[in-house]
């Protein structure tokens, strides 16, 4: 053997995913795509993507689960926990007792939450004040237009959907930031100081009630239109949920279009392609569990967060439909941790070790470890379920890499992995890489979007 031929043969192949694929793939990656597109716009809190997730498995034949009933192979069930989080479950050929196989992918991205006691009046302007939900950075998120989802209570405990800036003919609102010419002293301020959390005031208007004496006539112009349009007062911001998002649309991005811009692909970008898969699986052989969760910006904690028992119960609740006991189930069950990582950005080359971190177009990557300073919180999977990943995708030529979270000691993160690795649950993350992660306005690659979704199906297999 030459050294060309000796090369091909001994050295890890890590082309462009491009060069590793067929053109009927490449049709298949640009049409997969226009359907994340779709999802991604109208799915922009933690309860659209429930609901839309919901929908779609309720036309696929997913009906509600029910504890006490006997299931057979091939059954479709759904959880929805709360509105918030969803399970979604196909019975498998084998036992149960021969484990699962959870995907498990989180539904909520960082944005800006209202505080309890939001509406103000400043200067005859109109504002809510607001504490940001996940890690932002938060001088990405003035000059942007925002819409506002959420759920509110009125007075006789009536629950109002709200969705406000989203269609092209609603109002939409923004957070201001000072001009250049007088932003000197602003410009002293360290970047991740220079918008503080105090300053994310959204501004929501300006046209005051009427010429009284009466002060505050602009906050009460905006309580009598809110008040009309959704029939709530201000003691009812109190105990309401509301939540500001980017209000542009998912699109293509660049000449070629091999990329897709959107607000949410932290985790929507892996939630889409397993909930797809689950939609597009039939009759598996083992039992396939999806689950779409909620809470993992801000550390999975609270009763829609995977740091509670609601996935486990769950599949104690399976385990009982055949008769054996949960743990027993959860100790042969296998899991895909999907989340995204950070796709190497060659303009901020410094945080990454190149020869380890993710790439754009090199596929779905697996993550090994995740955490921080040595490992600190991580589940780290074993080489002998790394093992079995490997070997899954490879025999269905899915193009995949492996990544970390930036360089060592550089910073690092955290996903659901280590939750579910905790239940007793082999675990490994694997997802799409993601530029200017959480930022409002991310960018992944729609070859490793269809990626993860040809690995989910192989996993669900
Ligand atoms: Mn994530
Ligand atoms: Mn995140």
């Amino acid at each position: 053997m030459d050294s060309k031929e000796l090369k091909k043969d001994l050295f890890l192949n890590d082309k462009n995913g491009y060069f590793k694929i067929d053109e009927k793939t490449e049709k298949e990656i640009f049409d997969f795509a226009e359907g994340y597109k779709t999802f991604l716009t109208a799915s922009k809190t933690e309860r659209l993507c429930n609901k839309n997730a919901i929908f779609l498995a309720k036309e696929k034949g997913f009906v509600e689960f029910d504890p006490d009933k006997k299931y057979n192979a091939g059954d479709k069930v759904y959880l929805n926990q709360r509105n918030k989080s969803v399970i979604l479950c196909i019975f498998g050929k084998q036992p149960i007792e021969k484990g699962t196989r959870i995907v498990a992918a989180h539904i909520d991205s960082p944005r800006i939450d209202l505080k309890a006691n939001p509406l103000y009046e400043a200067e005859e302007l109109g504002y809510f004040k607001t504490h940001y939900y996940g890690g932002i950075r938060k001088y990405q998120w003035v000059t942007i237009p925002l819409c506002l989802y959420g759920v509110v209570f009125d007075e006789n405990g009536e629950k109002h959907e709200i969705s406000l800036g989203e269609d092209e003919n609603e109002p939409k609102f923004v957070i201001t930031d000072l001009l250049p010419h007088l932003g000197a002293e602003q410009n002293k301020r360290t970047l991740g100081d220079g918008i503080r959390g105090e300053e994310l005031n959204i501004l929501i208007g300006s046209r005051p009630f009427n010429d009284d004496e009466e002060s505050q006539a602009v906050k009460l112009n905006i309580m009598k239109l809110i008040n009309e349009k959704y029939g709530f007062k201000e003691a009812d911001f109190r105990t309401a949920e509301l939540e500001f998002v980017p209000a542009f649309d998912a699109c293509d991005i660049g000449f070629d279009r091999s990329l897709v811009g959107g607000y949410g692909h932290d985790d929507r970008v892996c939630a889409y392609p397993a909930l797809m898969a689950a939609l597009d699986t039939e009759n598996p052989e083992y039992t396939i569990v999806t689950v779409l969760t909620d809470k993992e910006e801000t550390g999975s904690d609270g009763n829609t967060g995977l740091r509670s028992n609601y996935l486990r119960n769950f599949v104690w609740d399976l385990a009982k439909t055949q008769n054996v006991d949960g743990y027993r189930v959860l100790r042969n069950s296998k899991c895909l941790s999907a989340d995204v990582n950070a796709a190497f950005d060659p303009t901020f080359s410094d945080v990454f070790e190149k020869r380890n971190a993710s790439l754009i177009n090199k596929g779905v990557v697996i993550t090994k470890y995740t955490g921080a300073r040595g490992k600190g919180g991580t589940s780290d999977a074993s080489a002998e379920y790394m093992s079995f990943v490997s070997q899954m995708l490879n025999k269905e030529n899915i193009v995949w890499q492996t990544g970390e979270l930036g360089k060592v000691d550089a910073g690092g993160g955290g996903t659901v992995a280590m939750y579910i690795a905790n239940m007793d649950v082999d675990t490994v993350d694997l997802g799409v890489p993601v530029l200017s992660m959480h930022s409002p306005f991310e960018v992944i690659s729609k070859l490793d979007l269809y990626m993860a979704y040809k690995a989910f199906m192989a996993f669900n297999k």
